[in-house]
């Protein structure tokens, strides 16, 4: 199997895909590509979240041609989604995209293919392949009779030969499927044959609760076995929260370097003070910092001492007031009202040590 740090390293802008342990966060604009304003200001919001990638559709010629005005307005990687018309990838070529998702096998006539391609090539641009369960070409469908991780792989390694007979070999590919364990078997199979780094996410995984529920499972899984290169959550919700699940996701498996974790208990009948609104808020606040510090927000003095020990800092509830923890030590009391504020000043006090070393 391919594991992500064997794979082949792609470049995408100033970023690199593959051949590393490091995975990408990607995302989508909900805006219209054409309506500059509006994408640029999704995009920047995106980016302060933590999106390293961006993708934008690019459905017409209006959207091909804001690519060029966009571009000067965002300093992270800008991928141009295209259907079918070659037309348009030549036309965010020329404006600057910096990856194209389209599937060669789908573009036509060998000619329009080898444009791209070569566009692509001059301008050193890579292209991924998206093999998605619910689009797969009519000769698979006609072989496997209905969309299987067997015919998703088969699509992905027919887009591919066509890429690879023209000497291209700047690819990224990803087997999307809504249903959890296709997705997982397709991306299993797809490590085991396809040397290029995969771009994981379980398409249409649906609303901001059950769509994180879906994409921490299959998506999880992957990760766990070192499969993906990079990801995207898709949620039906705002695009930050795609990007907040995905970096909550790659923290879960240590595989984010510049994220904050939260350790905070789900409370019991030993509860003594307002712990839900307590680690909410903590965690709001913990989406900025960009350093690896672990905080722990504990309800009550039971356990909190021993988890404190695990975390930077922390808090362990007491009656109507916090005990804060350093590194494992209580270094003092706070009444309840000012837990949250001097917690956040601590968390800033370790954040600054840390960039410090
Ligand atoms: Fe209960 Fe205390 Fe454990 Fe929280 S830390 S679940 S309040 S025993």
């Amino acid at each position: 199997m391919y594991h992500r740090k064997d794979t082949v390293p792609v470049k995408v802008g100033n970023l690199t895909i593959g051949g590393s342990d490091e995975v990408i966060i990607q995302s989508m604009c909900t805006t219209k590509t054409a309506d500059v304003q509006a994408t640029v200001a999704e995009i920047h919001r995106l980016e302060q979240a933590g999106c390293q990638i961006v993708r934008v559709t690019v459905n017409n010629e209006e959207a091909a041609e804001a690519i060029k005005e966009i571009k000067k307005q965002i300093s992270i990687p800008l991928v141009a989604d295209i259907h079918f018309d070659y037309k348009l990838a030549l036309k965010a070529i020329e404006n600057g995209i910096d990856k194209v998702r389209i599937n060669p096998g789908n573009i036509g006539r060998k000619e329009k293919v080898e444009a791209v391609v070569k566009a692509c090539k001059e301008k050193g641009i890579p292209i991924r392949i998206g093999v998605n369960a619910g689009s797969l070409e009519k000769h698979l469908l006609d072989k496997y009779g209905y969309p299987t991780p067997e015919a998703m792989v088969e699509s992905a390694l027919f887009h591919i030969g066509i890429l690879e007979e023209l000497d291209f070999h700047d690819i990224i590919v990803s087997l999307k499927a809504s249903d959890v364990p296709m997705a997982i078997q397709a991306y299993s199979k797809a490590a085991e044959l396809i040397k290029y780094p995969l771009h994981l996410g379980i398409t249409e995984a649906g609303t901001l609760f059950s769509g994180t529920v879906k994409s921490a499972a299959g998506l999880g899984a992957l990760l766990s076995m070192g499969i993906g290169s990079t990801v995207r959550v898709s949620l039906s919700a705002d695009p930050v929260e795609e990007v907040k699940v995905a970096r909550e996701l790659l923290k879960t498996f240590h595989l984010i370097s510049n994220a904050a974790t939260l350790i905070s208990c789900p409370t019991c009948g030993r509860l003594d003070i307002d712990l839900f609104s307590v680690a909410n808020e903590v965690e709001e606040y913990l989406q900025n910092v960009k350093v690896p510090i672990k905080v722990s927000v504990l309800g009550c003095a039971v356990n909190g001492p021993g988890e404190a020990r695990e975390a930077d800092i922390g808090i362990a509830g007491a009656r109507g007031e916090g005990l804060l923890f350093r590194y494992g030590e209580m270094i003092r009391k706070v009444p309840e009202a000012e837990l949250v504020s001097e917690l956040k000043k601590e968390i800033d006090h370790i954040v600054t040590e840390y960039e410090r070393t």
